[in-house]
């Protein structure tokens, strides 16, 4: 597996990067972290591995998201941190068909995986702005995508990263599609906390089915 393209995400944000493998913890709240799987993990270790936290790098997400497992009972070295601009929300051929083999190649050396966590955020998730041409999606979106978030009286954010978010689905083997919990989480940075959005939209769009070319009418 080769996932050094999303090293270059430390490109994407202002502020501290840190950059691991996957059995790394996240840093601190405040840092970002990229953690990313290689050849080279040891296959003890990875044994001992119960649950893939997949999320965004973002500061305020990652870490939080991780002491999470620690308080429902997972031990650090129980759990294995995938996290990359956007986290399951990914754009690219590159970008996808990297994560896509690496995942396939995990399956055969994490027997004991029970749970996949597939996070994204709000908060404009650096990544996804990223995607959209350096514009946040809110701004981006289709005029019909923002009445109906309006129509059903929820949080434009979060409606249309959930309308984006089961695409992550097909980046993951068969077996594993079916332990991975689908999550939006919201930063809170007084509490340096996030508060948890579960999965709940019906339909599933690509991204350039929801958003307006670079030229929009927001641009
Ligand atoms: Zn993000």
């Amino acid at each position: 597996m080769n996932l050094k393209l999303f090293e270059n995400d430390q490109q994407l944000v202002h502020g501290e990067v840190t950059i691991a493998d996957s059995l790394m913890p996240p840093a601190a709240w405040g840092t970002y972290s990229i953690r990313l799987p290689n050849d080279s993990l040891p296959q003890d270790k990875l044994v001992q591995i119960k649950v893939i936290l997949w999320s965004c790098m973002d500061r305020r997400i990652v870490r939080p998201l991780f002491d999470n497992l620690i308080k429902d009972g997972y031990a650090e070295n129980e759990i294995l941190t995938v996290s990359m601009g956007g986290g399951p929300l990914q754009v690219g051929e590159d970008r996808i068909q990297a994560i896509k083999t690496a995942f396939m190649e995990l399956q055969t050396k994490l027997p004991n995986v029970q749970k996949i966590v597939a996070v994204a955020h709000t908060g404009i998730c650096g990544g996804l702005k990223h995607f959209c041409g350096g514009i946040p999606i809110t701004e981006a979106v289709k005029v019909e995508f923002k009445a109906q978030a309006v129509e059903k009286g929820v949080n434009l954010e979060v409606y249309l990263t959930d309308l984006i978010l089961e695409n992550c689905l097909s980046l993951l083997p068969n077996s594993w599609q079916i332990k991975t919990h689908l999550n939006i989480a919201e930063p809170d940075e007084t509490s340096k906390t996030v508060r948890i959005h579960p999965h709940e939209s019906r339909a599933t769009y690509t991204l350039s089915e929801i958003v307006d070319g670079h030229e929009s009418q927001y641009a």
